[in-house]
């Protein structure tokens, strides 16, 4: 077997940053959104470690993946689908207890008719500025001006999406929070037992106004800082590893990798590690971040190809520089995920829901 790198992922953390966030929002039932393999660290593992924790909310983005979920939770916990019920699927959702989230007055329609006698519950999402998914205006005012029509619907949650929670001085917040409370206001008088629902991980540190009944947080569980306070306890639960294929020696004026997109000013040593864009290193990653050694940054140099990327070990000592086969951190405990992306131009959710290929997974749970 060659060398391949190395995804390690800590459940332990994944336990703590949930706790912590369930910590803060208190009066919510705190969920877990797991859509995308639950940002591409496996379901299995992180909703069984979620779900010992207590949790007993789960949002996916899709009907395949919810049933993926109801595998591993039997009928223990709830399942919303962020997608909602695609035409044609309502007996399949409610055979197997999915709980869809409605986005649109047709999905609504679709589902009253299906739905009639089973009180099965659905959450309805309205449209507050993000202008993704969700009921407009005036298919959430013929909703509750209506009421008779769609009485064969049983909504438990109204929900909605913040567009710019990562970016607490955006005025979009403010008007989002106020338009979502108006609805619920008026959604409130047909349907008073109605839940509400708005705080993705970024919204919970805008303020307690913002929690409502239930909290849908991800990236937070995962490590992923983006809007999240500096002080809040969020502990990193994914390491990047990539063995060392070869360590060289570059000469002053020589250039690295691809497109001759690096050039040595100095002679310099460089590793070369196992992990490219082919198991999910991001090309973006090339020439704009730094890895973690030793206590040392070690820069991306050059492009990253499919197989393999190149650090400068310039800051090294000759007698701590890495061998072959030894592995160095990209990413995780020393060097932040969510920097690292904001380097590279992107997010820790791009970043983490790509990584794949040959990259091997090890789940630990440290005490
Ligand atoms: C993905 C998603 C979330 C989770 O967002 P994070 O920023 O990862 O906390 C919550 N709600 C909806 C509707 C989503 O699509």
């Amino acid at each position: 077997m060659g060398p391949s790198g190395r995804l390690q992922i800590n459940l332990s953390a994944v336990r703590h940053n949930w706790r912590e966030l369930k910590e803060h929002f208190t009066g919510s039932d705190c969920g877990a959104v797991v859509k995308a393999d639950a940002y591409g660290l496996g379901y299995a593992p992180v909703v069984q470690a979620l779900f010992s924790e207590g949790c007993r909310s789960f949002y996916v983005a899709t009907y395949d993946e919810a049933l993926e979920v109801r595998k591993l939770l039997a009928n223990r916990a709830r399942i919303y689908v962020l997608q909602g019920c695609p035409a044609g699927l309502e007996r399949e959702f409610l055979n197997a207890k999915l709980i869809p989230v409605i986005i649109s007055a047709h999905m609504l329609a679709r589902w009253c008719e299906q739905a009639k006698g089973h009180d099965a519950p659905c959450a309805v999402k309205v449209n507050t500025g993000m202008n993704r998914l969700g009921l407009d205006k005036t298919e959430f005012s013929q909703w509750i001006t209506q009421p008779e029509r769609w009485a064969s619907a049983y909504p438990t949650v109204l929900m909605s999406h913040m567009a710019c929670a990562d970016t607490p001085d955006h005025p979009l917040n403010e008007q989002q929070l106020k338009l979502f409370k108006e609805l619920l206001g008026l959604a409130r008088d047909h349907y008073p037992e109605l839940k509400a629902s708005l705080a993705n991980s970024a919204s919970l540190y805008l303020g307690d106004a913002w929690h409502f009944d239930m909290a849908r947080p991800g990236i937070a569980l995962y490590g992923g800082r983006e809007g999240v306070r500096p002080q809040a306890d969020i502990r990193p639960v994914v390491t990047l590893s990539l063995p060392v294929l070869q360590v060289r020696d570059v000469k002053a004026g020589d250039s690295i990798g691809y497109g001759a997109t690096y050039r040595a000013a100095k002679a310099m040593p460089v590793a070369i590690v196992a992990g490219g864009y082919g198991d999910g290193v991001l090309r973006s990653l090339g020439n704009c971040v730094a890895a973690s050694y030793a206590g040392h940054n070690l820069p991306l140099v050059g492009r990253v190809s499919m197989d393999s990327c190149a650090l400068d070990l310039s800051s090294l000592p000759e007698s701590q520089r890495p061998r072959e086969g030894q592995f160095i951190e990209i990413f995780g405990p020393h060097r932040d995920l969510t920097s690292l992306a904001e380097g590279a131009g992107t997010i820790s959710y791009e970043l983490l829901t790509r990584l794949g290929g040959r990259l091997k997974k090890h789940y630990i749970e440290p005490l």
